[in-house]
């Protein structure tokens, strides 16, 4: 059996490692644009003598992984594979890093609460002021009539009120999706669980408690992929002990998860992968049982790019799948002391006042982390804002970490010029699941199948879920349906 996979970022790679294992005669080629793999997974080391280690390594897309819930079980599922588990640089849940998250608000860090009892003193805080009356209005608030999507902003106000779901819900959403609530949908993003819980229990906070209690957080569905995944009982160990880690980040960064990967092909003999090779044709083939990638046939094909260039392969129904971008600026100072907050870092909520350059939330990379021995810190800037107010776009890297040492000043008190900065603009790299996602996403996959008698499949950070445990759950999920389709 042949397959290609277009795309070599972590979606396209894991479907492609999972395929090579499920059905090791399958000849895989990899199609990648680009004269490297990874995508977003950006991990760059840059020489500096203000290092003990003689450079600083930043992470110019993604850093932290998630180990629980269903895509985290993925994640530890390829990471244990890959044999990487030492790799692993798990974030505990009693460090700073997992206790101290901050909410920036409106001119001051809050601290989000960890504990109930931080719960009740966290009120006094500006961002934290709505939560007590937000939680009575869940109480007693009925539940929507009627099954069709809504955007999470509506979701949370319905339920919350308008001032917790702009003081917290917003923050959370620009750290997640740079995006905007009103205009994400509830039912594809994160928080679509909670949309089931108020159909079913009507008060989401009783109904998340009842829920656990009750094991329905799974589907039928998901309980056979957690079945399936958990059946390597080493995995299941890792899985196990990784429990207490709300979080995990990598040694040598993200993109080591890459290098194993392209390490792994290039020691077997069934994935063969095609740099500098862009995919500029899709179509089912003349006798229509094989896929034609580019002037080559295969059986089965991946597409693991955007959205947009699916539309362009394919006269197939456009998805309305919008992207924002993101500035990412990384410092670094040799003295640690400048960083006085202990912490994972802060996130700004929709309405900030006084935040021209739009400031998404700072990262404390140093604290989960410190070879370098000092302080490390990612601003992230932009976001959905750049899109409606382009002009605030720096226009050069020396601009963006301008900006970016301007809000540290402001907001963690750092006036010392940074040893090392970094920035980058990572262009249209966060997908934007609008309203109606799910439905546009089924249209599309009817389209595929009559189309292309399921000799397509799709995946990647557009399709369903943009984490990096996401990317991997689907590649998972895509290798089994065609290695069923292959008996
Ligand atoms: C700044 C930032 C921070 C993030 N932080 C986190 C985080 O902390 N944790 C987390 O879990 N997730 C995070 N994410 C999200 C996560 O990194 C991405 O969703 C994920 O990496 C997307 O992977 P992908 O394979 O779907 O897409 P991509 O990474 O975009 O890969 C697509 C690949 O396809 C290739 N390609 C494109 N066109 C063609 C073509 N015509 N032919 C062949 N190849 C083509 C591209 O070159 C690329 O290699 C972050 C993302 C960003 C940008």
């Amino acid at each position: 059996m042949k397959v290609a996979i277009c795309g070599g970022g972590i979606a396209g790679l894991s479907t492609a490692f999972y395929l090579s294992r499920l059905i090791p005669t399958c000849q895989i080629d990899l199609y990648e644009r680009d004269s490297r793999l990874g995508g977003w997974l950006q991990s760059v080391n840059i020489p500096t003598a203000t290092s003990p280690t003689g450079n600083v390594l930043f992470e110019q897309g993604p850093r932290t992984l998630r180990p629980s819930g269903l895509a985290g079980l993925a994640t530890v599922d390829l990471l244990k594979q890959l044999k990487m588990e030492k790799s692993i640089k798990p974030i505990l849940k009693d460090s700073s890093s997992a206790k101290n998250k901050y909410i920036y608000y409106p001119d001051r860090l809050n601290v989000v609460p960890s504990s109930g009892f931080q719960a009740l003193k966290s009120v006094v805080q500006p961002a934290f002021r709505a939560v007590p009356y937000a939680l009575l209005r869940d109480l007693f608030q009925k539940k929507k009539v009627g099954n069709e999507d809504e955007s999470i902003g509506s979701f949370m106000e319905r339920r919350f009120g308008k001032m917790f779901t702009h003081r917290l819900i917003s923050s959370l959403i620009n750290g997640i999706y740079a995006g905007n609530l009103y205009s994400l949908s509830m039912q594809s993003t994160m928080f679509g669980f909670l949309a089931d819980i108020e159909r079913k229990y009507r008060s989401v906070i009783l109904g998340i408690v009842l829920a656990s209690i009750r094991g329905e957080m799974l589907n039928e569905k998901q309980k056979l992929l957690k079945t399936s995944l958990l059946k390597n009982e080493h995995t299941n160990e890792l899985f196990k002990s990784l429990r207490s880690s709300p979080m995990v980040s990598l040694e040598g960064g993200i993109e080591s998860i890459i290098s194993h990967l392209n390490a792994d092909f290039s020691a077997s003999s069934n994935v063969k992968v095609r740099f500098n090779q862009p995919v500029t044709r899709l179509a089912l083939s003349a006798s229509k049982d094989k896929i034609e990638v580019n002037n080559c046939q295969y059986d089965y094909s991946v597409f693991a790019m955007s959205s947009d260039s699916l539309s362009e392969l394919l006269p197939c129904p456009a998805m309305n799948t919008p992207t924002t971008s993101v500035y990412v600026v990384n410092l670094f100072y040799q003295d640690a002391s400048v960083l006085s907050y202990k912490g994972f870092g802060y996130l700004t909520p929709l309405h900030l006042p006084n935040n021209p350059n739009h400031i998404l939330g700072v990262v404390f990379d140093s604290e989960q982390s410190n070879p370098e021995q000092g302080a490390k810190l990612t601003v992230m800037m932009g976001g959905h804002n750049y899109a409606k107010d382009p002009k605030s776009i720096p226009t050069t890297p020396e601009k963006a970490v301008s900006y970016a040492t301007e809000a540290i000043k402001q907001s963690l008190g750092i006036y010392t010029s940074p040893d090392v900065a970094n920035a980058t603009l990572q262009r249209n790299c966060i997908p934007q699941y609008k309203v109606g996602h799910q439905h546009q996403l089924d249209n599309l996959q009817s389209w595929v199948d009559d189309n292309l008698r399921g000799r397509l499949h799709l995946t990647g950070s557009w399709y369903n879920g943009v984490s990096i445990g996401d990317c991997i759950l689907n590649g998972y999920k895509t290798a089994q349906d065609i290695a069923l389709k292959a008996q």
